[in-house]
């Protein structure tokens, strides 16, 4: 069973990494610009240990209690870093802070002092990214900041002893992510002329992947494209 799910990750893996180097080609980038993070939500621990395994070097989990408690049973496996990339409420900024060390999805000023808090009783050092709401209009169901609100909360994140790593974005439900995608990377230069250390783009998922390499992504985050459909939990 295990060998079997094993080359089944690694074979939907290098059909992903494959589309990745055709992205960047087209897009005449640099492949090592681009990295992955395999997202393993809702998937067993068994997964994450074969992912490291076959040489994933960094996993995205959406839910604070699920990530803590995968990653409780057997601690962190060696040389994955962890990325959380759900929506996140204030009350569980501090436990997220003790196990990742990439928090995509800091969209208001409130987070800031709870994840430098955790962080900080756990002796790591902590990379936010601010993530952008892109549906037209604002307010999207996806959380994120609205643009006009990022110099502030870049300034809140870049006085803090977190460290401000760049931007996330979900492409708006339904809708063309490559004028989306566009506007993410304007939004990502203009939050560089002000923090320059900022250059992290994390944008594109297995639907949109090509799209968000298109417009500058530096970080994509695919889950069913290499674990397969997830679970349905509910
Ligand atoms: C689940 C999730 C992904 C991965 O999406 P897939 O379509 O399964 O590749 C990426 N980003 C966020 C924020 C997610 O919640």
């Amino acid at each position: 069973m295990s060998a079997e799910r094993r080359a089944e990750l690694e074979a939907n893996l290098t059909a992903v990494q494959e589309r990745i180097d055709a992205a960047c080609a087209a897009a005449d980038r640099p492949r090592e610009e681009v990295e992955l993070i395999v997202v393993t939500k809702f998937f067993p621990r068994s997964d994450l240990d074969l992912l490291a395994d076959i040489g994933v070097r960094d996993i995205g989990e959406n839910r604070e209690q699920e990530a803590s408690a995968k990653l409780a049973d057997g601690g962190t496996p060696p040389g994955v870093r962890t990325h959380f990339i759900g929506q996140l409420q204030s009350k569980k900024a501090g436990a997220v802070a003790r196990w990742a060390d990439v928090v995509h999805s800091v969209d208001r000023t409130k987070l800031v002092g709870g994840l430098a808090r955790g962080a900080e009783r756990s002796g790591r050092e902590l990379t936010v990214l601010l993530q952008v709401d892109l549906e037209e209009g604002g307010h999207g169901q996806r959380g994120g900041a609205s643009p006009q609100d990022l110099p502030a909360l870049a300034d809140a994140v870049a006085g803090s002893p977190l460290r401000l790593g760049g931007i996330m974005a979900v492409a708006p439900l339904g809708a063309d992510p490559d004028p989306a995608f566009a506007r993410l990377e304007r939004i990502s230069h203009e939050l560089r002329e002000a923090h320059p250390e900022a250059t992290w783009i994390s944008a594109g998922m297995s639907a949109d992947l090509e799209s968000a390499v298109r417009h500058g992504a530096t970080h994509l985050r695919v889950g069913t494209a290499i674990l397969g459909t997830r679970p349905d939990r509910r």
